[in-house]
């Protein structure tokens, strides 16, 4: 744990009534959400809810509109009540300490599996070659991919595109880690490796905001799912809980059609 984060509480991510809309679309309706260090929250709802578009104000990839995303203690208030040069240090430091791992995984074709991890650690933090390359081959080890640090991302079939870009996330050391639908842009046979990463990232106790619609990962990895629908969140609970016994008619119709 950083020094600076030690007045952050317990909470990791603190969104306080988001408002985000695309011209005319109000896309998130006043979303409130916490997530406590070590929780891994699962988000779902049917396609256009605004899961995307929630975790992407939490690293503030999206502006929002109104409300506040607090994550490990830094604050940003939107809609203009900041001083800009404040917002954008708040927001860089929220930056550091977010990693976003993409449903297209958004690798650099141009760099090999190891490359690409070891490009955050070289280029923002500062790291030595030596050091970002033994932390890249470690992190590699890790999503099961070590014999495949010189291979392009061509080369690469989804899952492992994938299991390397979760590499890369980790090896910005964030204190959270987001993930935007990672295995919707996979072939089915390829998600099983795919979430067993990210599973044991979890039993690591890693911070985790995942939008997705497997629910057997919801059931087995997450602390609460979030249920969307229409820019609000409209049950949340205990993975048991909500996906045995959904209060609400939307949910329930939602989970006929997903589990
Ligand atoms: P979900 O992840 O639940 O499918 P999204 O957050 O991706 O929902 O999108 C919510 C709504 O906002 C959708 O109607 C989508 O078309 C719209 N939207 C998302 N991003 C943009 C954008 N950059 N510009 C305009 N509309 C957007």
């Amino acid at each position: 744990m950083r020094d600076d984060d030690k007045g952050g509480g317990a909470d990791r991510i603190a969104i306080r009534a988001l408002h985000k809309r695309f011209g005319a679309l109000e896309v998130l309706k006043g979303v409130d959400l916490t997530v406590a260090r070590g929780e891994v929250v699962v988000v779902m709802g049917p396609s256009g809810s605004g899961k995307t578009t929630l975790i992407r104000c939490m690293n503030l990839l999206e502006e929002p509109d109104a409300g506040t995303v607090t994550v490990c203690g830094r604050t940003v208030e939107c809609g203009g009540a900041m001083r800009r040069r404040e917002r954008a240090r708040q927001v860089r430091a929220i930056r550091h300490r977010t990693a976003m791992v993409f449903q297209q995984f958004n690798l650099f074709p141009h760099l090999t599996a190891l490359g690409n991890v070891a490009e955050g650690p070289l280029s923002v933090r500062g790291m030595p070659r030596e050091a970002a390359r033994v932390l890249g081959l470690g992190l590699l080890d890790r999503v099961g991919l070590a014999d495949k640090a010189d291979e392009y991302p061509a080369r690469l079939s989804g899952g492992q595109k994938q299991r390397v870009a979760i590499a890369r996330a980790l090896a910005m050391e964030p204190e959270v880690v987001l993930f935007d639908e990672p295995t919707s842009a996979l072939d089915p046979e390829l998600h099983a490796e795919v979430l067993a990463v990210m599973r044991e990232l979890a039993r690591d106790g890693m911070t985790m905001v995942v939008v997705t619609h497997e629910v057997q990962f919801a059931r087995e990895a997450a602390d609460r799912v979030v249920f969307m629908d229409g820019g609000v969140v409209l049950e949340s609970g205990p993975p048991q809980e909500f996906l045995n016994h959904p209060v609400h008619p939307r949910a329930q119709a939602f989970l006929r059609l997903v589990a």
